[in-house]
């Protein structure tokens, strides 16, 4: 990656940034009535402008010293990416610094779903993911991360007027799986979509998001806030690697955003090998975090699982998974009904001795877990094709 020089406009406020009531303080900060806030933020969020000098219900005067004063970052992507027939997309967006971070849309027929950035790169270290391999470069300012949505939210305004036509499935699609036995999020290709704005966003992109919590946090309340995006907080998922800090914070917040954490391995010594923040929070203090959660809110967890050929893919492994969430093998359980478990075939990372599961060995691992009375689903990945899958996001660009 080349860093780029930082200049003197990337050090002006940046609008994504501030809340509605960030944005009443700078505003009448200039002189301005406290109204004036409240219509930028309509702008931004609603009318999705790309500059102040679009924002054509402000007087002139005010949009020119916005467009002077402040910036909107990052708002045109360097490359944008589509796969699915168009219905999966891939951004991906140079920083300030010239660090590179992807967001990726995934149109379904009844909804649309965003997988925003959180950090550029990470330092978990994990060792199936393409992320993971570039350490971390650094946070995501919260308007950074907002900004990924408007982008989104673009395209969906952009694409409502002519939405992809359906095509049929490519005959590599077929290779994998088949809607009939795998059940939940299969991409149901040829397929068109109602649905003209975004409805849901995925704190599964780049990054830990629990390792920039507060910025994180920031964003996730201005994507809430009904006067703007209007996103809600069930239709927003977060993910974590499992930082224990962050899963006790996530259960005193008002907002009820929905919780997945990534697991991958049923015993302390596997999952040390493939995550090595297993060290650091192990799985007796991580259930016990999930146990509180659960108890505190009452919402469902999920446990995401990405499956290794032959290394945490095991019947022996999904068995000892069952015990491990059931209680039968040391901590305490979990409430069964607000437990499930995603599980994710790995997606391929260039250079990575590792491989995915086959078929045969996904669909028994999740009927071990069914008849242990968990319920489980296996997450079918969109965008593999232009690396935009789950674990797949390294700012790579396509030349
Ligand atoms: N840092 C967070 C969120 C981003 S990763 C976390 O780790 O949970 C989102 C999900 O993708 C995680 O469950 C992660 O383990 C998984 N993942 C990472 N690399 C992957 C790969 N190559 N194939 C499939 N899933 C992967
Ligand atoms: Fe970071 Fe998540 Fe990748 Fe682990 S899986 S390296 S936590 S982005």
């Amino acid at each position: 990656m080349t860093a780029l020089p930082v200049t003197n406009r990337d050090t002006l406020p940046n609008l994504y940034d501030l809340s509605l009531a960030e944005m009443e303080r700078l505003l009448t900060d200039w002189g301005q009535p406290t109204y004036r806030a409240r219509q930028v933020f309509r702008q931004l969020y609603v009318n999705l402008a790309d500059t102040p000098l679009a924002m054509t219900d402000l007087p002139l005067a005010l949009r020119e010293r916005l467009a002077n004063e402040t910036r909107l970052a990052p708002v045109t992507p360097e490359q944008v990416q589509t796969a699915d027939n168009g219905l999966t997309r891939k951004a991906l967006f140079r920083l300030p610094n010239g660090a590179l971070v992807e967001s990726v849309l995934m149109i379904y027929p009844d909804r649309a779903t965003v997988c925003v950035s959180t950090q550029a790169g990470c330092a978990m270290g994990c060792v199936f993911c393409a992320t993971g391999t570039l350490g971390l470069l650094r946070n995501l300012s919260p308007g950074e991360i907002v900004a990924q949505v408007v982008w989104a939210a673009r395209e969906m305004r952009r694409l409502a007027g002519r939405p992809p036509t359906p095509t049929t499935r490519q005959p590599e699609d077929d290779a994998w799986w088949s809607p009939d036995d795998l059940e939940n999020d299969a991409p149901s290709v040829p397929e068109v979509s109602s649905v003209s704005h975004v409805t849901n966003i995925v704190f599964m992109g780049m990054g830990e998001p629990f390792a920039t919590y507060d910025r994180w946090w920031r964003a996730v309340e201005i994507i809430h806030d009904p006067r703007g995006l209007n996103i809600g907080a069930r239709s927003m998922t977060v993910s974590t690697v499992g930082l224990v800090p962050g899963i006790r914070q996530l259960a005193t917040e008002t907002l009820p955003i929905n919780l997945a954490i990534s697991l991958h391995a049923p015993d302390d010594d596997l999952r040390s090998a493939l995550m090595p923040i297993n060290r650091r929070y192990p799985l007796a203090v991580l259930l016990d975090a999930t146990r509180d959660y659960l108890a505190a809110t009452g919402r469902r967890v999920s446990f995401e699982y990405v499956l290794l050929q032959g290394k945490n893919d095991e019947p022996e492994h999904a068995a000892k998974l069952a015990a491990l969430l059931r209680g039968e093998a040391g901590p305490a359980g979990l409430p069964l009904h607000l437990v499930h478990v995603n599980l994710i075939p790995w997606n391929p990372v260039p250079g990575m001795p590792l491989g995915r599961s086959e078929r045969r060995r996904v669909l028994t691992f999740q009927r071990i877990l069914r008849e242990r009375g968990i319920a489980c689903t296996v997450r079918v990945e969109r965008g593999e094709a232009i690396a935009a899958a789950c674990g797949q996001l390294a700012g790579g660009v396509a030349c």
